[in-house]
């Protein structure tokens, strides 16, 4: 057949953008979002964003300038994630859990032209800045966010978003496309855990249009789900499920901060159908609930591996869980656990621990692979034993590290994206990790998984949380050391000691993975997406507050850290 040239009917360049003019038009009078007493339809929706976006290009915002924001779910982040590329211009949303120094280096970094910041949060934001002006940078315009459910209690600041909103022309529609699919959508940076250096992923409309169609797919979310946003929207832009509501003609329902009242009393009050959350999300949810909810809620986690028996005690309470893995750098997802038909019929333990296997690779995913050289690109046998390094290549991947072009060079190698997580691959195809390259414990020249050990901790009936880390050992090089927190009721002057951790291992273990000490801390140390900060548990066993080994994640996982 002859090559025909590209038409403007047949080749538009893709962008999620489009899904809210599509929700507009097919879903125009269903609820779009709720938020406390706020509700709006697709057709408001899209009407704001179009003046919000109007309103943008009239203060100057251009093409591929930076726009900042600092909230929390509300309706102005939801908004923006569509009027600020709609403006043409790259969405950067500040995780609200930083420090104001955190904060002040994303700012600086992302060098952006305008700062929304939800009124709760301008302390943070006034300090961040002040912070950025003794360093000689010059600040954003400010603008801030009221709260919607109670705007004259709130009117602080000069510029106010929903001024914008009203100011802009809503006649002023987008165009019908972006001019190219390979711009810049959002600037994310990462959760921080691997690396103190700053990382700011740039998503490009393409990868964010891509990545969101296939998570829709391998969840399964039907036409209009009803949506409890208890994941962070700032958080890989909400795993790319800002735009996927949009695109599924969904309902958001927006909570300010994942309280356990405030999921439950959301559950019920909107008849949510979906929700996504870390594995520290689900413990939430556990925790705070004894009866199983009148109706089954599709649970989608990832972020950290979720411990079998977490997702045991999750889905007796009516959850039904669909595991995946990821980082901001895949854009949300990069691999998911797809249940099979044929699994159903086994044991609820064996049902768990399949569940807590991180799957296949995304549908936005050309290829997935998990290698044990990354110069030849040997893959690993499918033995459910030998580690190797994942690596990724596909649509999804970012386009780039913001301003770091040798970071940027050193992600990349042979067509493939290094994610620096290793893994196991089993006779059925589906990868589990095993840890963190910088992570894998070597004592005596042989590799021990912290998560392997972990999820055996998880097993013992009074420990709540666990995380396993090198210990430095004068004879084996490195040994296990646990740090556990244990359920209430339970103490380590009583009835669970140290030795009776140690002697549960040795039953569900070879020797050399027991670890050699356990402290017992009340609350392991997580970082702002809920990650346990390994880094700050290797200092303490270190005594120092300088970076201990390991604390960066190098260019090549292998070659870093872990000798396979
Ligand atoms: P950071 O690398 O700064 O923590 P991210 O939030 O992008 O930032 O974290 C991505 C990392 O989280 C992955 O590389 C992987 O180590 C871990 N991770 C994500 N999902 C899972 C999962 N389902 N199971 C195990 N680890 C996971």
């Amino acid at each position: 057949m002859d090559s025909l040239p590209k038409r403007d009917a047949n080749y538009v360049p893709l962008s999620p953008i489009t899904f809210l003019q599509r929700a507009a038009s097919v879903y125009a009078d269903r609820t779009s979002l709720v938020y406390g007493n706020t509700i709006f339809t697709w057709r408001q929706t899209y009407e704001r964003c179009c003046r919000l976006a109007a309103a943008l290009q009239q203060l100057g915002v251009m093409k591929k300038d930076v726009v900042s924001v600092l909230a929390p779910n509300t309706p102005a982040l939801y908004e923006m994630h569509f009027a600020v590329p709609m403006a043409g211009a790259v969405l950067n949303a500040i995780n609200t859990r930083l420090d104001a120094t955190a904060a002040a280096g994303i700012i600086k970094h992302a060098d952006p032209k305008l700062l929304f910041v939800d009124y709760q949060y301008m302390c943070l934001a006034t300090e961040s800045l002040r912070d950025g002006e003794a360093a000689g940078s010059i600040s954003p315009l400010l603008v801030v966010i009221d709260d919607l459910n109670k705007p004259e209690e709130t009117r602080i600041g000069e510029l106010h978003y929903e001024q914008l909103v009203e100011r802009g022309d809503p006649e002023q529609r987008p165009p019908r496309s972006v001019d190219d699919e390979w711009d810049a959508i959002t600037l994310n940076y990462t959760s921080g855990t691997t690396s103190s250096a700053l990382k700011g992923v740039v998503y490009s409309h393409r990868g964010a249009y891509l990545s969101t169609v296939g998570l829709l797919l391998q969840w399964g979310v039907g036409s209009e789900p009803v949506y409890l946003w208890s994941l962070p929207m700032f958080h890989c832009n909400g795993w790319t499920l800002t735009w996927g509501v949009a695109a599924r003609g969904g309902v958001n329902v927006c909570i300010r901060t994942p309280a356990a009242d405030d999921m439950y009393a959301a559950l019920s009050a909107h008849g949510v159908t979906h929700m996504c959350g870390a594995p520290v999300l689900l413990n939430i949810l556990v925790e705070a609930r004894r009866e199983p909810l009148l109706h089954a809620v599709e649970v989608l986690t990832g972020g950290a591996p979720p411990p079998a028996a977490l997702l045991e005690r999750v889905e007796r309470l009516g959850f039904n869980v669909t595991h995946a893995y990821g980082m901001t750098e895949a854009t949300g997802s990069a691999m998911v656990c797809e249940w099979r038909e044929r699994w159903n019929a086994l044991p609820t333990s064996t049902r768990a621990r399949l569940k807590a296997r991180q799957g296949v690779s995304a549908l936005s995913l050309a290829d997935a692979a998990v290698v044990n050289n990354i110069d030849t690109m040997q893959s690993v046998p499918r033995d459910g034993t030998a580690l190797g390094e994942i690596m990724l290549r596909g649509n999804s991947i970012m386009k780039e590290y913001y301003k770091d072009t040798a970071a940027t060079a050193s992600a990349f190698r042979g067509g493939w994206f290094l994610t620096g997580d290793v893994g196991v691959v089993h006779p059925d195809g589906y990868v589990e990790i095993k840890d963190r390259s910088k992570d894998v414990i070597i004592s005596g020249g042989e590799n021990i998984s912290s998560v392997d050990v972990e999820m055996a901790l998880y097993q013992h009936h009074a420990v709540r949380e666990a995380a396993v880390v090198a210990m430095p050992h004068p004879h084996w090089g490195e040994t296990p050391c646990a740090f556990v927190a244990l359920e209430p009721g339970f103490s380590c002057l009583g009835e669970v000691t140290e030795e009776d951790i140690i002697l549960f291992c040795r039953d569900k273990m070879p020797h050399f993975m027991v670890p050699r000490k356990v402290v017992f801390v009340d609350k392991l140390p997580t970082n702002s997406t809920g990650k346990v900060r390994k880094i700050e548990l290797r200092q303490r066993l270190h005594g120092c507050s300088q970076s201990a080994p390991g604390d960066s994640r190098p260019g090549s996982a292998l070659a870093g850290k872990a000798r396979l």
